[in-house]
């Protein structure tokens, strides 16, 4: 049975590893807890 993905953090990190995810065609949630995507950039 395959697992969800879940990345914890919008900042560069996460944002990139949901980015290869995606082009793998694997679905992922990003959870941040700031408003905004990218941490402080
Ligand atoms: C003052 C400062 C200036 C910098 N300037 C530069 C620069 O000019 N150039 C450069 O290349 N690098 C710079 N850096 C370094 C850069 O910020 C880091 O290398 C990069 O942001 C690290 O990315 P990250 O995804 O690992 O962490 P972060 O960017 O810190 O992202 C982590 C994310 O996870 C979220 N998060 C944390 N805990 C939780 C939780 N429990 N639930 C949900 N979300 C959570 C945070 O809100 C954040 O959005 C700077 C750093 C600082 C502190």
């Amino acid at each position: 049975m395959k697992e969800p993905v879940v990345i914890v953090g919008a900042g560069l990190s996460g944002l990139r590893a949901a980015s290869l995810l995606q082009s793998k065609g694997i679905s992922c949630r990003v959870l941040e807890r700031a408003a905004g995507l990218g941490a402080g950039f």
